[in-house]
């Protein structure tokens, strides 16, 4: 996870979550629910409106069939399938959710290469990824219920990794970790670009914005800007 003074992504990630976890919470007015799946203990999001129990589903990297179990138990309605970037971890329950749910699948444009060419050999294991219906760039907005969220562009881990901003909320992909950023050694990463975004895209929003990571546990911009080793 995001042990400090280490990038964290996906090696580091496994075996460090705690599996079956399930946390809610609330960045009012929205609803957030982790589950962290996969043995890369990635966070996967169910993230609604209150008012009219719609909601969008982020990162379902793996276990498919126990994020459908939860979304069923909580009584959402999901309206689209996002990923924050084309990782295997973050992307690998795209397939099964889209084909019980029937919704828009939703990624970053600038990250449909490396959502397609997933490396390490695991095209061969996964197969051909699920085509997206909609790519994802700057400015562009996710909206669920009477919630919003807005695309911010935080590229550096991968070539086009995003963000989603919204209700005192943003949820940063491998982007950025509580005392950690992601790594920068794989395909389309640059640690400059990476340190980059994060100053001038992610600390930049209102300090008590509370930020919902691919892995770990949530934090906020202040509490980054304040003590994260690779932002000093
Ligand atoms: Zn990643």
């Amino acid at each position: 996870m995001a042990s400090p003074g280490r990038p964290v992504g996906l090696e580091e990630a496994a075996g460090t979550a705690l599996p079956g976890f399930l946390l809610e919470e609330w960045s009012e007015p929205m609803k957030v629910q982790t589950l962290v799946v996969s043995m890369f203990g990635t966070n996967c999001y169910l993230v609604s409106c209150p008012e009219t129990g719609k909601g969008i589903v982020i990162d379902p990297g793996a276990e498919g069939k126990r994020i459908l179990l939860e979304i069923k138990k909580s009584g959402l309605i999901i309206t689209e399938i996002i990923n924050t970037h084309g990782h295997i971890d973050h992307t690998g329950a795209n397939g099964s959710l889209k084909e019980a749910l029937q919704v828009p699948l939703s990624l970053p444009e600038k990250d449909l290469d490396t959502y397609q060419n997933p490396g390490w050999g695991l095209g061969f294991i996964f197969g051909k990824p699920r085509p997206p219906d909609r790519l994802l760039k700057e400015g562009d907005q996710v909206s669920f219920g009477k919630q919003l969220l807005t695309v911010i562009e935080t590229p550096g881990h991968t070539r086009g990794g995003i963000s989603l901003y919204g209700s005192g909320a943003v949820f940063t992909g491998d982007t950025l970790f509580a005392g950690s950023i992601g790594r920068t050694d794989l395909a389309g990463g640059s640690f400059n670009t990476l340190i980059g975004a994060i100053k001038e895209k992610l600390l930049v929003l209102p300090p008590r914005t509370v930020v919902y990571p691919g892995h770990g546990p949530a934090t906020t911009i202040e509490a980054e800007a304040r003590s994260n080793p690779f932002l000093l």
